[in-house]
């Protein structure tokens, strides 16, 4: 994970050690360093700019310190405002007043949103919640019994469109399993819904659509944190088609680069709630801002 980054980083870092005081020059030489770090990691450029033009302002403003030399004083300046980025805070999940809490997840085909769920579901239920997972995709082949057999490995049930009636109203199906989880008790709803390959109108129309019948507390942009500036572009398409409270990351654990994770926070005004690292239920967590910026400089 950010491997590149990690290294282009470390090195920047190296050529500071043994320096006495930072001139002018060398802050320069070091901010030129570190953006070209963050350009080959795959930053979107608005944010490489507003990361470099902190960190210099920074490096000028430091004082001389005993306790740390300038190479260590860079360190502390970059560590600091990678965890600003990234977006400071962990942003925990906001529970509606009145269960159940509705959380929606949208994102392209193959985002990761199916498995997603199961994981989220799985990751629920472990801090003692109730979910009940609910398959409003039924665009794809498959998606349905995919969240089944997801929700079964997590130990999560799941509300499904009853076999043989048709492809079935995904609203319809997201409407009644809110009645379904007040029934039976579940606390959380997350509903997994229909994603294309490319952003296309008639997706955004549909997750709008399911997004005003049943009002989500939450609505979790999924995104493969592998696709880079693709995911930044694919995020603010989904800002102003569905709207979005937060953003999940998936396949962290594929992602050598980073650009998407260190540009999407500034770029959407979002932040990344949950990072996702495997194909298996448990390779997923809330996203730590400060937990990220320590693992790069590592
Ligand atoms: P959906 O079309 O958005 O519902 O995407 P899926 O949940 O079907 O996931 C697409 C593929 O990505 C599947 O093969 C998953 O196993 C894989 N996948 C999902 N999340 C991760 C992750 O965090 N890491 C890795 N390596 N693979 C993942």
């Amino acid at each position: 994970m950010f491997e590149t980054l990690s290294d282009r980083l470390t090195s920047v870092f190296t050529s500071l050690r043994g320096k006495g005081r930072l001139s002018e020059e060398d802050i320069d030489a070091t901010a030129r360093e570190i953006r070209l770090a963050l350009l080959e990691a795959d930053v979107a450029l608005p944010v490489v700019r507003a990361f470099i033009a902190q960190v210099k302002e920074r490096a000028r403003g430091a004082e001389v310190s005993k306790a740390l030399n300038p190479a260590q004083q860079v360190i502390k300046i970059v560590n600091e405002e990678l965890v600003e980025i990234l977006g400071g805070e962990t942003r925990e999940i906001r529970f509606a007043k009145k269960p159940p809490t509705v959380i929606m997840l949208a994102g392209l085909q193959g985002s990761g949103k199916t498995t997603l769920a199961g994981k989220l579901g799985r990751w629920l239920a472990g801090e003692r919640n109730t979910p009940l997972l609910v398959a409003a995709d039924l665009q794809r082949p498959n998606a349905v019994t995919q969240l089944q057999v997801v929700g079964e490995r997590a130990g999560v049930p799941v509300f499904a469109p009853e076999p043989g009636n048709g492809v079935g109203d995904p609203v319809e199906v997201a409407r009644t399993s809110i009645e379904q989880a007040e029934r039976n008790n579940h606390n959380v709803v997350v509903i997994d819904t229909a994603g294309r390959l490319g952003v296309d109108s008639e997706m955004m129309q549909q997750a709008a659509d399911i997004r005003d019948a049943v009002s989500p507390d939450e609505i979790l942009f999924v995104v493969d944190a592998m696709i880079g500036q693709d995911a930044v572009n694919t995020a603010q398409a989904f800002l102003d088609g569905v709207g979005y409270d937060a953003v999940a990351l998936t396949k962290l654990d594929g992602d050598a680069r980073g650009g998407a994770a260190l540009s999407i926070r500034h770029v959407t005004g979002r932040p990344i709630m949950f990072a996702s690292t495997g194909e298996k239920l448990e390779d997923f967590d809330l996203f730590h801002p400060d937990r990220m910026a320590s693992r790069i400089l590592d």
